[in-house]
């Protein structure tokens, strides 16, 4: 088999903007794989590294996906080092490879990872702090940011079967209004953490004392001012703190791991297997959360996977909005050991996004299970390729 041509595609007017990539074979055989750059800006840069990539993987057998990864790497001459652009651009021509391989075999991704080590995953509802079923046009409807919005959104997500949340309970001000990581460097006032732990002992007694709780910091806190958080939510029984400060020295990361007893996870601003490494030598994270559309796709999330089970730690991939990454990850997360839990994010049951694929990947009672065709099991639907804009290199 061999490729003959790679479709960019993108889609315009769906909420966030994520840049698929179609690798096409002459068998007629097409896989889909996806960037994760979908949030902030890089999409098109991504788009246009895609297009400068694809003549290096023309005319060669897609099964080699280990020889195609390296060759992308290397004739890159930039993917010596970690450079986002260039990471998402060749993770999503890695996860359309895995796609074309799967559908090749005539078998579901998690077969070629080496089979289901779970049928089905452990969900959590992510970003509930977001409010999550809440009506704000609804009469009595709390103020965005209260203890009794985050009260009410919790009890939704609870009551729609899901055993864990993630909230974020720092990110707005007595207002309801999103604050600037401006505030949220150093030594916070006290009004300020009063008021999280306001928000948190409400979601705690919204979920009761069975539910696991994830609290989100999106690298807005830094060393100090996030163990300031969570030394007050200690008393909580919290999972882990998600991304505690900018994943950029991970020494600080370790002090802050010193400074709590709560887990910390991070992973969806590293990439490749370099990047993680020093987080696990240093001991400081208890979970990954690699994005397979940044860290370097499937061929190099799995390493990263099996270099955190050396360390006893967990995983589970990020995943914002991106509906071929979500299939695609349901399949890793169920071949891994070390699977930790499955994010699901209150985007990705708007229907805009529902819309964009063919596979509707909703949690049943706070589970889920990857697709049983062959391949990945996603593509983009019908409505979605007819408002796309398609480039293809051949
Ligand atoms: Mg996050």
């Amino acid at each position: 088999m061999k490729i003959t041509s790679v479709d960019v595609i993108m889609l315009k007017q769906i909420g966030r903007r994520p840049v698929f990539c179609r690798i096409n074979t002459d068998e007629g055989i097409y896989g889909y794989g996806e960037s994760g750059v979908v949030v902030g800006v890089g999409m098109s840069a991504v788009a246009e590294v895609v297009k400068d990539l694809a003549p290096v993987v023309l005319g060669m057998d897609p099964m080699e996906n280990e020889v195609i990864w390296e060759k992308l790497r290397r004739s890159s001459y930039w993917g010596l080092s970690h450079n986002i652009i260039l990471m998402a651009a060749i993770s999503a021509m890695d996860v359309a490879l895995w796609d074309v391989k799967a559908k090749a075999c005539g078998l579901p991704l998690y077969k070629l990872l080496g089979g289901k080590q779970r049928d089905k995953l452990r969900a959590y509802a992510s970003q509930v702090h977001f409010g999550w079923g809440v009506d704000q046009s609804a009469p009595g409807c709390p103020k965005t940011g209260s203890p009794e919005w985050f009260y009410q959104a919790s009890k939704n997500a609870v009551a729609e079967g899901y055993t864990a949340i993630k909230t974020g309970i720092s990110f707005h001000d007595e207002n309801g209004e999103r604050m600037s990581s401006l505030y949220m460097n150093g030594r916070l006032p006290q009004p300020l953490v009063k008021l999280a732990e306001e928000r948190l002992a409400a979601t705690r007694e919204a979920i009761g004392p069975d539910v696991d709780v994830i609290l989100e910091s999106h690298s807005l806190t830094d060393g100090v001012s996030c163990i300031q958080i969570a030394r007050m939510a200690e008393k909580y029984d919290i999972f882990f703190i998600e991304e505690a400060t900018a994943p950029l020295n991970p020494e600080v990361m370790r002090r802050i791991a010193a400074g709590t007893s709560i887990p910390l996870a991070t992973g969806e601003r590293t990439y490749n297997r370099w990047g993680f490494l020093p987080f696990l030598e240093n001991g400081s994270l208890s979970v990954l959360q690699p994005d397979l559309g940044t860290c370097g796709g499937i061929t190099e999330a799995k390493k990263i996977c099996d270099l955190a089970q050396i360390y006893d730690v967990s995983v589970q991939m990020h995943l914002p909005m991106t509906p071929v990454n979500y299939a695609a990850s349901l399949h890793l997360e169920a071949a891994i050991p070390n699977f930790a839990i499955h994010e699901h994010h209150i985007e990705s049951t708007k229907p805009g996004f529902i819309a964009m694929c063919t596979f509707d990947c909703q949690p049943k009672g706070g589970y889920i299970a990857p697709p049983e065709l062959p391949g990945i099991g996603q593509e983009l639907s019908e409505s979605a390729l007819a408002q796309a804009s398609i480039e293809t290199i051949k």
